[in-house]
């Protein structure tokens, strides 16, 4: 069976950044499922699995255009540390949610220096040229609850 829009595709896979880190991997035999054509994963990774079938290999580069976007710098901000009350100590790489004017964000912060804190909205993977290896393990029809969900259901 091939891969096209509405079926279930199980896949393997390791994502690196063009340095070859690895940034994400799924878990050794337990590959992530999604529904095909729902948007379910990064655009440039859903084309590129287009038409696959069960055991094939796939190797892709993503631009961050068909990842998650380029970064803004609009969504770094400067905020006090007072903002923080609760937390112990406020580090670099931590990761909040953050009410705003666009509704409850995730935000990582970027740097700490005395009493101000840097935010930043951006998806953490914003701006990065994602590589990915991908085994396909699995593809099957999506049963009518799952189209009318637009996600899959685990058994
Ligand atoms: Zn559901």
């Amino acid at each position: 069976m091939q891969i096209s829009k509405d079926k279930v595709v199980a896949i393997d896979y390791t994502l690196k950044d063009n340095d070859g880190e690895v940034l994400d991997a799924s878990p050794e035999g337990q590959p992530l499922q999604y529904l095909h054509g729902a948007g379910n994963i990064i655009p440039g990774l859903e084309s590129a699995l287009e038409g696959k079938a069960a055991g094939d290999d796939v190797s892709v580069t993503v631009e961050p255009a068909e990842a998650y976007g380029e970064r803004d710098d609009r969504l770094q901000q400067e905020v006090p540390m007072e903002m923080f009350q609760g937390v112990d100590k406020v580090e670099p790489g931590m990761r909040f949610q953050a009410q705003t004017q666009a509704g409850t964000q995730v935000v990582t912060v970027a740097a700490v220096d005395g009493e101000t804190v840097t935010v930043d909205a951006n998806h953490p993977l914003a701006g990065q040229t994602l590589n990915f290896e991908v085994k396909v393990s699995e593809v099957r029809e999506a049963t009518d609850e799952e189209l009318e969900h637009g996600h899959i259901h685990e058994e």
